[in-house]
């Protein structure tokens, strides 16, 4: 396109050349985070190879005027001429087809071209086909490009593709105007290859901005698709699964086993937000803490309600923070466990628990008593251990058949636990004998409890199945901190008094004091049990010699207590909170 009136004066020159480098600056821009590039730079250097064959054509002139031999200038010029073509051609099936022809058919492009260069300048001169051959060279080159630039027309994003499009097909309709002899393109327009170079920067940042345009509706449909393919992997699931938006916890989708769950309905999902489902606070803190720190949980147990607010039931979810809808969201599947749960419950029911009274179990008992006997030390606090043996439960059983004593013995255990306070534990030890652990109450006021409770049992009236009324008594043995702070020599004191109870006639309350620890028969035990006094409750390290009046001050303390479970005026059913003072 270029004219050799460019080469006149040094200052077309300078402007052409600078016009050239901002071109190359267009082509660096359009191409770095692009997939312009190859296209883009085929073009530039199709055009700068262009504009060196002016150059040698403008010096080929030059030389003709002064009468020198010009083939072998006119020779490069139209090599030059021949790779720029190749070159536009190349930058051409690039941007048509996003690839180029492999180099054997470009090679056998190029020679063809070649072997008519020189078969036309040094086999058979012509000057009027290697004339012609200097015009169509750029004309083919310019007409290739140009056409590459339209075809874009299909294309989304095609503004800067076409505007390119215009400028190269201009440039090959001046190329051909030209060709025909129309004077004014011949050699005035030196400025048109500066126009064009111009022209084709702002075409390269348009491409740009194109690029990023298109890459930009990608993402959004790639978003698009994403979001659909959640919703159907959502709707298909067989597990209950929600969406909610992170930011304000608004329920954003619901497949349909999870709006069933829930007890609600698909219309009105934005209602909720998923804090509304959650049954416990705590749970749900914890829940958003691991999300916090790991982005993911897995097999987390949530107790969950539907807003009507029924019984709360188990889930299992496994939760994810994802993206969703251009928000930041929670993923959330479960899995109803309401039935595992009750299982485990049930289980360690079991475990702890005897099934014919629902009371405690032994074992129980003394895991329990053990850690309680360590904190009453630690609060200095006391406590006492009652044994409870049905009197004359033989006869009972002979009398009345052995289910009429377990009747019996399902009062009696229920009975207990009505008198007695949620701190205390009450458990059955085994047969017809139960044990309580009374908190908070010294050997003086569970002497008090014991006998209420004793005669609360012997007004109880259980019918046989024959319709008979039957009585029955209980004997208590009672002791407490002032004894041992060892369980099991707790039981077996409170045992000795109740063999004394026995003993005694029934039906009433034995104290084991501590004074009868030297008489208790079992010298093994008794042993053991001057160990213990040696290592026993806080209380007695105070004040050595003065263990009674120590007692009555503990009494004093413990009545004015601050342990609300204590000091609960629904000590025992039956026992007057006066008689406990
Ligand atoms: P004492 O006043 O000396 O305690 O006399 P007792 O008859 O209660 O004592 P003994 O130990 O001789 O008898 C206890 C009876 O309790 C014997 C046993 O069959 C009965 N028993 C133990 N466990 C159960 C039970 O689960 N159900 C029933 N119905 N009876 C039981
Ligand atoms: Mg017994
Ligand atoms: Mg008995």
């Amino acid at each position: 396109m270029g004219s050799i009136g460019i080469f006149n004066s040094t200052s077309n020159v300078i402007l052409t050349v600078l016009s050239l480098i901002l071109l190359f600056g267009a082509c660096i821009y359009a191409s770095v985070g692009t997939k312009l590039g190859r296209g883009v730079w085929l073009l530039f250097w199709g055009l700068a190879v262009e504009f060196v064959a002016v150059a040698i054509s403008w010096q080929t002139m030059r030389l003709y005027s002064q009468g020198a031999p010009i083939e072998g200038w006119v020779f490069v010029e139209l090599f030059f001429n021949l790779i720029s073509m190749i070159l536009l051609a190349m930058a051409a099936s690039q941007i048509l087809v996003n690839n180029i022809p492999d180099m054997p058919v470009i090679s056998i492009f190029g020679a063809v071209g070649l072997i008519a260069i020189i078969y036309f300048i040094f086999i058979s001169p012509d000057g009027y086909m290697v004339a012609n051959m200097r015009q169509i060279f750029p004309i083919t080159g310019f007409a290739y490009i140009s056409v590459s630039f339209l075809s874009q027309i299909h294309q989304k994003h095609h503004g800067g593709f076409i505007f390119a499009g215009l400028v190269t097909t201009s440039v090959a309709v001046i190329l051909a105007l030209k060709m025909f002899g129309v004077e004014y393109f011949v050699s005035v327009a030196w400025y048109i290859p500066i126009v064009v170079y111009l022209l084709l920067s702002i075409a390269l940042v348009m491409m740009k901005g194109d690029f990023y345009a298109k890459k930009w509706a990608e993402s959004q449909l790639e978003i698009e698709k994403y979001n659909r393919r959640i919703e159907e992997i959502i709707k298909s699931s067989p597990f209950p699964i929600i969406i909610s938006r992170l930011s304000d916890d608004r329920i954003i989708l619901a497949n349909t086993n999870a709006v069933k769950l829930f007890g609600i309905r698909q219309e009105e999902l934005e209602r909720y937000r998923l804090k509304d489902f959650f049954a416990d606070s705590e749970n749900r803190r914890l829940l958003n803490e691991r999300l916090e720190q790991e982005r993911e949980v897995q097999d987390f147990e949530v107790l969950v309600k539907t807003p009507s607010g029924d019984t709360p039931f188990w889930l299992l979810t496994s939760a994810n923070i994802i993206d969703y809808n251009y928000d930041v969201a929670l993923y959330a599947a479960f899995q109803d466990i309401t039935s595992r749960k009750n299982r485990e419950v049930l289980l360690k029911n079991q475990a702890i628990r005897d099934p014919l009274t629902s009371l405690f179990n032994r074992r129980y008992f003394e895991d329990e008593v053990y850690k309680r006997i360590l904190a009453s030390k630690a609060e200095r606090q006391p406590y006492s251990v009652l044994m409870i043996d049905a009197d004359h439960f033989k006869n009972v059983n002979d009398t009345y058949g052995h289910k009429t004593g377990d009747k019996v013995l399902i009062e009696l255990a229920s009975t207990c636990e009505r008198a007695l306070r949620d701190v205390d534990i009450v458990a059955r030890y085994g047969g017809e004998e139960f044990v309580i652990y009374l908190a908070g109450v010294n050997a003086k006021k569970a002497k008090t409890v014991a006998d209420r409770l004793r005669e609360t049992i012997s007004e109880i009236v259980v019918h046989s199945d024959e319709g008979d009324e039957v009585r029955f008594t209980v004997s208590i043995g009672i002791s407490s901190f002032e004894v041992s702070d060892n369980i099991d020599t707790l039981i077996k004191t409170a045992d000795e008094a109740l063999y004394k109870a026995k003993e005694n006639g029934r039906n009433r309350v034995e104290v084991f004091n501590k004074e009868e620890l030297e008489a208790f028969d079992n010298k093994e035990t008794q042993e053991r049990i001057k160990n213990e006094v040696n290592n026993r409750h806080p209380i007695f390290d105070k004040e050595e010699n003065e263990e009674i009046s120590l007692l009555d001050g503990i009494e004093a303390k413990h009545i004015q207590s601050e342990n609300p479970k204590i000091e609960d005026d629904s000590v025992l059913i039956g026992v007057d909170a006066e008689d406990l003072k």
